[in-house]
């Protein structure tokens, strides 16, 4: 039996998906419109976090721990930095000390001098802070590299134009050099799966929003043999919640606050240089250890679902299946292998499903 699969999008999570169903047998053909991994995956670095608001978002992280530990195995390199990630300030703190006692994550309460050590570039901090040393920064060109040299042969440089579900089965392709029958489609497309959707009549309510973030040299130009990521609820330098990773080899380190703009085109103002200068200014009163006048930034759109920032889901219509969601790049792994699991069996798991609300820190309770 052969069955043909399409993925739209060669992003982290379409690579992954591609990936995940090709160990699976299936025949798979990838299509992505620009260049693999130029989308919301483009950028130098990502946290891999395993503390979630939603505990079901956090099995997923586990999940996805092991997965990407198999990903370095297969690769033969290390994909994630054994530095930690480090969660200072009241709500930072409780949203990692509630798995404290998994034995997946390796949670520790450090002192001020444990906090310094674990980021020399930070000012001086003394209130709640925690390390989940089986975290870290996720080294993302690597893994994209990777992801692309074993699933490469299979990519489709055509832009889709719509996603058409049979009510007999299969799906209908159409990209600009024209239609195509697949036995199932994943749509992967970041900020073009809701367009997608809506050609299969399924509304995705996700506006995309813009996020933008500074990579900054470190300031004496010498490298720090180690540098945790950070979660900053402290409000202790200026803002109320910031983040931060070390970029491949330590000599940078990329910090945006968790803040994205709405994007009015008609407005002549530029949403994100306020966020940028704010960005500047957090890291002259946090990170002393950087130099605010050489920061690089980077800006993408991010598709964020309206229940939560870290929301996430999968929406299916016949045999074709969209995905949306945001911060999916830690997840990815444990993702691509959902969603073939959802090609192989014809059903998305429920925990994935739209009205699940995976993420919603209101079923925290469940
Ligand atoms: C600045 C920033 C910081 C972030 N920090 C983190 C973090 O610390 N941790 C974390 O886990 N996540 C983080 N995220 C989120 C994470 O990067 C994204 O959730 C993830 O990369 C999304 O991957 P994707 O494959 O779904 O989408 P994308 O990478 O956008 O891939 C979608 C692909 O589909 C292609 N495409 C779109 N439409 C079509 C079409 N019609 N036809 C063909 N191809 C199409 C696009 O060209 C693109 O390459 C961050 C995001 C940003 C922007």
């Amino acid at each position: 039996m052969t069955t043909r699969v399409a993925v739209i999008g060669a992003g982290i999570v379409g690579l992954a998906t591609a990936r995940a169903l090709e160990r699976r047998g299936f025949t798979c053909l990838l299509f992505e419109q620009g260049a693999p991994g130029g989308g919301q995956s483009a950028g130098e670095s990502r946290i891999f976090r395993h503390a979630h608001n939603d505990p079901r978002q956090f099995e997923l992280a586990v999940r996805a721990r092991r997965d990407w530990k198999e990903w370095e195995a297969e690769f033969g390199v290390q994909l994630i930095s054994p530095d930690g990630a480090m969660a200072i300030g009241a709500e930072s703190v409780s949203r990692l000390e509630k798995y404290a006692d998994d034995p997946a994550v390796r949670v520790r309460e450090m002192t001020p001098e444990q906090v310094t050590r674990a980021l020399p570039i930070l000012a001086g901090y003394d209130g709640p802070a925690l390390i989940d040393d089986a975290a870290g920064a996720i080294l993302t060109r690597l893994t994209i590299a990777h992801l692309i040299e074993s699933v490469g042969p299979n990519l489709v440089p055509e832009r889709v134009e719509s996603v058409v579900p049979r009510p007999e089965g299969g799906v209908e392709v159409t990209s600009s050099f024209g239609s195509r029958d697949f036995d199932a489609v994943v749509v992967a497309a970041g900020t073009g799966t809701p367009a997608l959707a809506a050609s299969a009549d399924i509304n995705i309510p996700s506006e995309p929003r813009a996020h933008v973030r500074l990579t900054f040299p470190l300031a004496s130009g010498v490298r720090e043999p180690r540098l945790a990521c950070i979660q900053d609820s402290s409000g202790a330098f200026g803002e109320a919640a910031a983040y931060g990773s070390p970029v491949r080899g330590n000599r940078s380190y990329a910090v945006g606050l968790a803040l994205s703009a709405e994007v009015d085109s008609e407005s002549p103002e530029d949403p994100l240089s306020g966020l940028a200068e704010r960005t500047r200014a957090y890291v002259r009163e946090a990170m002393p250890g950087l130099d605010p006048d050489g920061a690089v930034p980077f800006q993408r759109w991010i598709t964020e679902l309206p229940w939560a920032a870290d929301g996430l889901a999968i929406w299916q219509e016949g045999d074709a299946y969209f995905v949306a969601g945001h911060n999916l790049f830690k997840l990815a792994p444990a993702l691509g292998r959902t969603l073939a699991d959802s090609v192989v069996s014809g059903m998305v798991e429920p925990g994935f499903r739209p009205e699940a609300r995976l993420g919603a820190p209101a079923l925290e309770a469940r």
